[in-house]
């Protein structure tokens, strides 16, 4: 049904352009805001994809063609400062001062890596031979893969679980992405470096998608890398500048000393801080993993505890790309529901 209205979206990544893009072509206009630079969020970071290898890049520029739409209007470089809502309508102040309306708004405003230097233990942040797995995207997108010394990596570690599952971090729950991402980003190693040597530490696999557990199975026997259950106590760094990491093989029952050329952490995915502060600015709930609280886990996961204010993608719970875009298209369906007065609580 083609119909009128006017909806501000928060955050453009896949979510938000997805759900810009859906509502567009229903004749909805969109004023879609992005407080980075750019539109395509941690996807245009994100050389290649799971479980297909497929390329980042493709995706981004079908998320662009979505949003791409005459009703949708896209500001980048700005931020919501105030959302309040009188007669009926939303009123938004970004802070340049310009003021937006809508008849609702949908909060797209995804997830933030976790800050890996707050594990110390692993010594992101002080030894340079240590990355996150966001930081080996980029050294593919570079095709340069080598250690701070400029030496192609010999043997290599990927630690899973960084600030995930981890009461000391107040992160109890699972990133859900980290494993295959881990087990992805191993076989691209082995691609590029075929000589070279590749543990994964891991406390449990968990590979619930589509193709993942094909993926994992092809990482082992196709292309030999070495799976360890256990958690890396320790990483430290040698005189040479390897890492030397400590782990307790918790499948054989004993202690393990692996001296590495390159070691990764599997950063977690955390609540983003533009999430956290529009929660602030307009009251929404948010869960005891501080993403935003869905008002019914079964049917409710695009609707929060403010009428009018609809959620979509990873700003409710860690989620992948294909999970995302079908969860901004229900977030958009919801909108259109309640353009035509149809709220179903
Ligand atoms: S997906 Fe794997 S690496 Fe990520 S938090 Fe869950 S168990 Fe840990």
């Amino acid at each position: 049904m083609i119909m009128a209205g006017s909806v501000i979206v928060i955050g453009a990544g896949s979510a938000g352009m997805e759900v810009s893009g859906v509502l567009a072509r229903s004749g909805v206009s969109v004023t879609l805001i992005e407080k980075t630079a750019n539109t395509g969020g941690h996807v245009k970071n994100w050389h290649h994809l799971f479980p297909d290898h497929r390329d980042g890049a493709d995706v981004v520029s079908y998320m662009g063609v979505r949003a791409g739409h005459k009703l949708v209007n896209i500001l980048t470089g700005t931020e919501i400062r105030e959302l309040s809502r009188k007669g009926g309508k939303f009123h938004a102040t970004t802070e340049g001062g310009s003021e937006l309306t809508g008849d609702a708004v949908v909060v797209a405003t995804g997830f933030d890596l976790f800050d890996c230097s707050r594990k110390e233990e692993y010594g992101y942040g002080i030894y340079d031979n240590v990355h996150t797995s966001a930081e080996l995207e980029e050294m593919f997108r570079a095709g340069r893969l080598t250690t701070a010394s400029g030496k192609e990596p010999e043997k290599i570690g990927f630690v899973h679980c960084v600030g995930s599952r981890d009461e000391k971090v107040g992160n109890l729950y699972c990133s859900k992405l980290c494993c295959v991402t881990a087990v992805k980003q191993a076989i691209e190693v082995r691609k590029k470096l075929p000589r070279s040597k590749v543990f994964c530490f891991y406390m449990d696999m968990r590979m619930g998608g589509a193709s993942y557990e094909e993926l994992y199975r092809e990482a082992q026997e196709e292309w030999g890398i070495s799976f360890i259950r256990g958690k890396v106590s320790e990483a430290g760094e040698m005189i040479d500048h390897r890492i030397q990491v400590k782990v307790e093989d918790t499948l054989v029952g004993r202690p393990l000393k692996l001296e590495l050329d390159m070691l990764f952490l599997m950063a977690g995915m955390e609540m983003s801080e533009a999430g956290a502060r529009i929660s602030r600015i307009a009251g929404l709930k948010t869960g005891e993993n501080r993403f935003l609280l869905a008002s019914d886990n079964h049917y409710g996961s695009n609707r929060g505890n403010v009428e009018g204010i609809f959620y979509a993608g990873s700003c409710t719970a860690p989620m992948n790309i294909t999970e995302t875009i079908s969860h901004a298209r229900a977030a958009a369906t919801e909108v259109i529901d309640y353009l035509n007065g149809i709220n179903l609580k």
